[in-house]
């Protein structure tokens, strides 16, 4: 069934009419996603089976580093488990603040259930907070003197050279953004959202990301909410998603990296930890984004006031939607992307259709970092590299093997950029300006064309200076040695193109 919002065709700086502020009650979505609560099972059938741990498949090499499954635990699914983790000298706080909690039992009462949904990062707070200890977060958001700066920031959101490290610099925490979207599409007063809940939760979703993570922390959240914005904006997108898909998409690409611990899956199964075993070690990362979402919107009670099946449905397809940002899944949604633009049949007017492109333009905005402008993604490449090499320094501490690319002695920030772009980001945005044939879409591939010429001249520069054991030519750095990129370090880098 039809959603029964339809986006106003208003002006963003106008405020929304009366007449549609009185249409809430009765809206009802449809999607083929699985139920909140429990495992899809087609998707634990389906969602490997393109991908071979073994293979010398470039692209499925990368998708691996990036997020792999196939290294099984042995443990079962265990639900309710709350062990120590083994590696309880490291001092990786956010992954050891379950301990304690051990005595939780099954228990089927609601405020267990709801304990039981805080995350790591809350938990880790809440006991701060027991033990006297104050916030070190702080948390300004509530305020509205928010400077002049970032006001004028705000009316320049939709640009895609925004800088979310000032923006951030200046708001401290990304709710501001999120809030200015949703007063901006008048969806607060579309949807008669409670303005202190409102507040409240995007609060807790700004305290549920982990600051001290180099990249998965609040403002790449921030950062893919403004991608997501701007996708939003797109003709195509703009002129068929109703208010509820943009709703879901905003609130979708906030929460997305959701209480994120800062180490990817394979890491998590091969320490046993509880989530790997939770999930099945599939999805691992993004259901527990997802249920730490489900989590926020219950205890706040942001959708309450919704009959109890809207606000089922907004869990669900929110799911739908952070569940399809698994990077392991990219070339099931490539493909079924590749597939519709082929035989041009995606038609914006039917639901499911609507949702997809929501979840392609979630997967762009989660990875649009090698399409900005290059001061800006410079600061992510090194961010995202950093939290790799991060975790590498911890499995090489416990004498774990070290994932693909997280070894700092044997893998620069430009190799493994070269190496992202080539095998999952170019081919991905190739097919995004395939569908958003626009200003935008051209604008992100020339970026990235640059960026990775600037990485591989970069990389040139730094081979060059190593060989010759001086310092290197003054060169330019950005040009054009794209070809020659990543041939100088790591062993771990595939070469040569994609066939995408
Ligand atoms: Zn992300």
């Amino acid at each position: 069934m039809e959603v029964c919002y339809q986006l106003p065709v208003l002006p963003l700086d106008r405020p929304v009419p009366k007449h549609v502020l009185s249409r809430r009650g009765a809206i009802s979505f449809s999607s083929s996603s699985s139920l909140f609560g429990s495992p899809d099972p087609r998707q634990l059938s389906q969602r490997r089976g393109a991908i071979s741990y073994d293979s010398s498949d470039q692209t499925a090499l990368y998708i691996r580093m990036l997020g792999d499954v196939r290294v099984r635990s042995q443990v079962g699914f265990e639900p309710e488990r709350r062990v120590s983790h083994p590696y309880l000298c490291i001092d990786f706080r956010n992954l050891h603040t379950r301990l304690g909690c051990s005595s939780e039992s099954a228990s089927s009462a609601p405020e267990r259930r709801v304990h039981r949904l805080l995350s790591f990062q809350r938990y880790l707070h809440s006991s701060r907070l027991l033990r006297g200890i104050p916030q070190q977060i702080p948390l300004h958001i509530l305020d509205e003197d928010y400077t002049g700066q970032a006001q004028c920031m705000l009316e320049k959101v939709g640009n895609w050279n925004f800088d979310i490290f000032l923006f951030d610099r200046l708001t401290n925490g990304n709710g501001l953004l999120t809030f200015h979207l949703l007063k901006q599409y008048g969806l607060v007063e579309l949807f008669q959202l409670d303005i202190v809940k409102l507040w409240r939760f995007l609060v807790m979703v700004q305290e549920d990301y982990h600051s001290d993570n180099p990249y998965h922390n609040a403002v790449h959240a921030a950062d893919v909410t403004q991608a997501m914005y701007c996708y939003l904006r797109e003709p195509k997108l703009a002129n068929s998603l109703t208010s509820y898909d943009i709703l879901l998409g905003l609130i979708a690409a906030v929460t997305h990296d959701l209480d994120h611990p800062g180490v990817n899956q394979p890491f998590l199964i091969k320490t046993d930890h509880y989530l790997a075993s939770l999930y099945r070690n599939s999805s691992v990362l993004e259901n527990h984004h997802w249920k730490s979402v489900v989590g926020l919107l219950r205890e706040t009670g942001l959708f309450s006031h919704l009959p109890p099946e809207d606000s089922l449905n907004m869990e669900r397809d929110l799911g739908s939607l952070i569940l399809a940002t698994d990077i392991s899944r990219q070339n099931e949604y490539l493909t079924r992307f590749r597939v519709h633009l082929d035989q041009e049949n995606l038609c914006l007017s039917k639901a499911g259709h609507r949702h997809f492109i929501l979840q392609m333009a979630l997967k762009c905005a989660d990875i649009c970092n090698p399409c900005r402008p290059w001061e800006l993604s410079k600061q992510w490449s090194e961010r995202v590299t950093e939290e790799f090499f991060q975790q590498g320094d911890i499995e090489k501490k416990h004498k774990l093997d070290v994932s693909p690319l997280c070894n700092r002695e044997t893998n620069t920030v430009g190799n493994i950029q070269i190496g992202f772009m080539t095998y999952v980001a170019e081919p991905l945005f190739a097919e995004w300006a395939r569908f958003s044939d626009t200003r935008l879409s051209q604008t992100m591939l020339g970026h990235m064309g640059l960026n990775k010429a600037t990485w591989g001249g970069l990389q040139q520069e730094q081979a060059l200076t190593s060989e010759e054991g001086e310092p290197g030519t003054d060169a330019e750095t950005a040009g054009g040695a794209a070809t020659t990129a990543g041939e100088s370090s790591s062993k771990e880098i595939p070469q040569g193109n994609t066939e995408s």
